[in-house]
């Protein structure tokens, strides 16, 4: 028997089998069951259908993790409408970009962050403007309100059409390696075994509590839109992130699950070592990491001293992201600490899911923990391909080995098959868990009038893990007297691009390292900032 793999299949679950049990803890402190937020979400279905949102069309999620984001996403997809997130850190005129590739028709967006929309009206082409609460945004323009919008529809209002698994359902923008972001197509099929996937590795079953702390916008908050719905948990909504509201909800909510990067965990023991908070309510707490390796320090705080259980998760957007993990609890001895050595790696692939390590001709490297290869991945959760760019598409699946994705990662094996990420040869630089693109940075630089070349690397951070760092040759040839200065360089980055992009350290210089055909040798600039480290990745 063959069954559609489809995305409606979460949400649908959730209110045949737990509609009064409680699905969401909004914000504002309202608790909705699976059957009120599935109203909810009908409501919406209906009103977009209504504003002429079709299968196919692409609506936009600009929230910083309410259950607004929750709704939308859903609503979408059960129009055979195209879930497309936005990043609300990125300025207007970065999302100008995504939203005119993505071709969205309709965005929904949190008061807070209407005016990184506002200013690029002009420049797109969307119909639909609706705002969780335009009384509290500060604009001029026309944005309908959420709660008015729904309330004009009833629960059996829309219609859903017929939907097959390999539709996309979901479009999630990642930091190109070539400047612009690259928009990861996703169907109903990678969603649902994903989600399978995050259900299984995670342990993730009805009596959890989930805390969210990992951004809904990046991979689909990594599936837990899907999987905490799917298995009928509950889902604990936060603006943003805040380490003093972490371990109060916490305490007050007995969560049990939480997900982010090594960074927001470092914050987080930063709090509890500065107030000693209580750590756990009635549950006992799994915090899943990923993003970027974490450093040995913060798995130990974690697991000795805070009491919480460290889980490795490694994968990019285009994978899922959940393949590879060491979570593997036979493979260590949860009390010995020995554990930390097996903890530090990525690990091996997930259920389903296959990966190797190949050098430049896509055949495998040895096990020796010595040789460094690119990671290639194959499974059900691997992306379609990319929006609209089918030449990146097809390098992304044949560069080195025919058929499989290959994720710019450079890894060691050893001899049990274990990954260990030591450098990357994508051009990104992975800062507190999210990309930046380092063309997307020299673009920017390129257009300050004191600046004549540029090139951008990732250089260690104790907090962020890497951190962009600009190599400047000045217009005027004098790195003693460049024409300005390193904090205006940063200010300029932060004007032009979403803030945890800004360059951080800068260097001006009279030459840069070129090869024979004047390429900028960047691999020498890493080599020189790294040295000293086994491996030229950050953690954190
Ligand atoms: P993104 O597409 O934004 O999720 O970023 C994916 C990239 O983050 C990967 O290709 C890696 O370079 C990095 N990354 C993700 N997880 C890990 C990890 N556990 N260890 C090291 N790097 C990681």
């Amino acid at each position: 028997m063959k069954k559609p793999l489809l995305a409606t299949e979460f949400l649908d679950r959730a209110r045949e089998n737990f509609g009064e049990h409680e699905a969401v803890l909004t914000v504002e402190g309202d608790r909705l069951t699976y059957d009120e937020l599935g109203d909810r979400v009908d409501r919406l279905s209906a009103a977009l259908q209504d504003h002429g949102i079709e299968k196919g069309d692409r609506v936009a999620v600009l929230d910083p993790n309410t259950h607004y984001h929750l709704e939308t996403a859903y609503a979408a997809i059960q129009i055979g409408a195209v879930h497309t997130p936005l990043n609300y850190r990125l300025k207007p005129g970065e999302n100008e970009y995504i939203i005119n590739d993505a071709g969205i028709d309709a965005i929904v967006c949190d008061y807070d962050f209407v005016d990184n929309v506002d200013p690029v009206r002009e420049a797109v082409d969307v119909e639909t403007y609706i705002c969780t609460d335009p009384e509290q945004a500060d604009t001029d323009e026309e944005w309908a309100d959420y709660e008015s919008v729904i309330d004009g529809y009833d629960t059996g209002e829309y219609e859903r059409p017929e939907m097959a698994e390999d539709e996309i359902v979901t479009i999630n923008y990642t930091s190109g390696t070539t400047g612009d972001p690259k928009g990861v197509m996703r169907t109903h099929r990678t969603e649902t075994i994903h989600a399978y996937l995050t259900a299984q590795q995670n342990s993730i079953a009805s009596d959890d509590v989930y805390y969210w702390t990992l951004p809904m916008f990046h991979v689909n908050g990594w599936g837990h839109i899907f999987a905490i719905t799917g298995v009928g948990a509950r889902h604990i909504c936060a603006r943003g992130f805040d380490p003093e509201r972490t371990f109060e909800k916490i305490t007050e909510e007995d969560v049990s699950y939480m997900c982010c990067a090594p960074t927001v965990m470092n914050m987080l023991i930063e709090h509890w070592e500065e107030h000693d908070p209580q750590t756990t309510g009635d549950n006992d707490l799994r915090i899943a990491s990923g993003g970027a390796a974490p450093p040995e320090a913060t798995m130990r705080t974690l697991e000795d001293k805070i009491g919480w259980y460290f889980k490795h998760m490694y994968g990019s957007t285009e994978t899922g992201p959940l393949i590879v993990t060491s979570d593997y609890n036979r493979l260590f001895d949860q009390d010995d600490d020995s554990r930390f050595e097996i903890k530090n790696r990525q690990g091996f692939a997930m259920l389903g899911t296959e990966i190797d390590v190949v050098d430049e001709d896509g055949n495998s490297v040895p096990q020796d923990d010595e040789t460094i290869g690119e990671i290639v991945v194959r499974g059900n959760q691997i992306m379609e391909g990319y929006w609209n760019k089918p030449e990146e598409t097809e390098e992304a699946f044949s560069a080195r080995r025919e058929g499989w994705f290959h994720t710019g990662d450079l890894a060691t094996l050893n001899e049990d098959g274990m990954l260990k990420i030591k450098d990357r040869k994508k051009d990104i630089i992975v800062s507190g868990g999210e990309n930046i693109s380092s063309l997307q940075l020299e673009d920017c630089l390129y257009n300050h009038p004191a600046v004549r070349e540029v090139a951008i690397i990732p250089v260690p951070s104790e907090e962020w893990g890497e951190t962009p760092k600009a190599y400047i040759i000045p217009k005027n040839g004098d790195p003693e007297n460049p024409g300005v200065t390193a904090e205006e360089i940063t200010a300029y980055t932060k004007e032009h691009l979403a803030d945890y992009k800004a360059v951080r350290v800068v260097e001006f210089v009279d030459q840069l390292p070129k090869t024979s055909t004047g390429k900028i040798q960047k691999y020498e600039l890493r080599q020189t900032e790294w040295d000293g480290h086994d491996q030229m990745v950050g953690e954190g």
